[in-house]
């Protein structure tokens, strides 16, 4: 059985958590391994502790989603966080974690313009840059890739041109991941050009929107994703997303892109190895 690497999902947040056992027993039985992702010191103290009990199976990504980072615009979201409490950024804290050996990608973090609330955007903005140079320079020291979560404002590509923007001065040594791409051609072209790579979940099963950016991006800058228990993925939809799914992404985009199954899933297996060195 070949192996396929969900790059970016969620199975220590209570949403999966509470059927941990099952959820990993069923991505087994497919081949699937994963890289759990933390999005606040608390929930990647769980994603540190999920990958020393599961060894080989599942991988530590430890971050500060950018929906923490500030007092305006902080939520709390019970599929993620068990309590909810607002937690400060704490670099030396992130820079102890992320020198674990289960640690793979240094992530969730980023800029998310989403929900912004009106009037406060220049300065949650601020803000968000600011964690997002701390998170970046964590990566760079201790030389691992970065998962960057990049969530424009509906219909604009502000998040990624504001990225490429900000990292122009910052040292750029370990390879990048913008997760759950969702931005237009133009700027996935430009993304690529600045060396990025590109996760993809369930999203491109059910929207046509993505279909020319996976064309054009060449496979080596592409990985798979299902950022459950969020976004499931057709023909699952309506239940709660898990690892397991992610061999419905892989699908979709062999079928997109028109190449072989196979063929692409060793490919992506191989930039996994690349990226992540696992
Ligand atoms: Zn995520």
């Amino acid at each position: 059985m070949k192996e396929v690497f969900d790059s970016h999902t969620h199975v220590s947040f209570p949403a999966l958590a509470s059927d941990l056992e099952g959820v990993l027993m069923r991505a087994r039985e497919s081949g699937v391994k994963m890289i759990d992702v933390g999005t606040t010191y608390e929930t990647s103290l769980k994603v540190l502790e999920t990958a020393r009990k599961n060894p080989g199976e599942v991988y530590a990504c430890v971050g500060f989603h950018p929906s923490h980072v500030s007092e305006i615009n902080w939520h709390h979201d019970k599929n993620e966080q068990v309590s909810g409490e607002k937690e400060v950024f704490d670099r030396e804290k992130f820079l102890q974690l992320a020198q674990e050996k289960e640690v793979v990608a240094i992530g969730e973090f980023g800029l998310d313009y989403f929900r912004l609330e009106s009037g406060s955007e220049s300065l949650v903005k601020e803000e968000q840059k600011k964690v997002f140079k701390e998170m970046w320079a964590v990566a760079e020291e201790v030389g691992k890739p970065k998962m960057l979560h990049l969530r424009p404002f509906k219909g604009s590509d502000d998040a990624y041109s504001d990225t490429l923007e900000l990292i122009k001065d910052l040292p750029n040594t370990t390879e990048k991941i913008s997760h759950f791409f969702v931005g237009s051609l133009d700027v996935a072209k430009k993304m690529l050009e600045a060396g990025f790579n590109f996760t993809f979940g369930g999203v491109i099963t059910f929207v046509r929107d993505y279909d020319e950016v996976i064309k054009m991006l060449p496979v080596e800058n592409i990985l798979f994703e299902t950022d459950a228990p969020y976004v499931t993925p057709e023909p699952m939809r309506g239940r709660v997303n898990e690892p397991v799914n992610v061999l419905y992404v892989a699908k979709k985009i062999a079928e997109i892109k028109g190449v072989d199954y196979d063929e692409l899933i060793s490919q992506v297996r191989n930039n996994v190895k690349r990226i992540f060195g696992i």
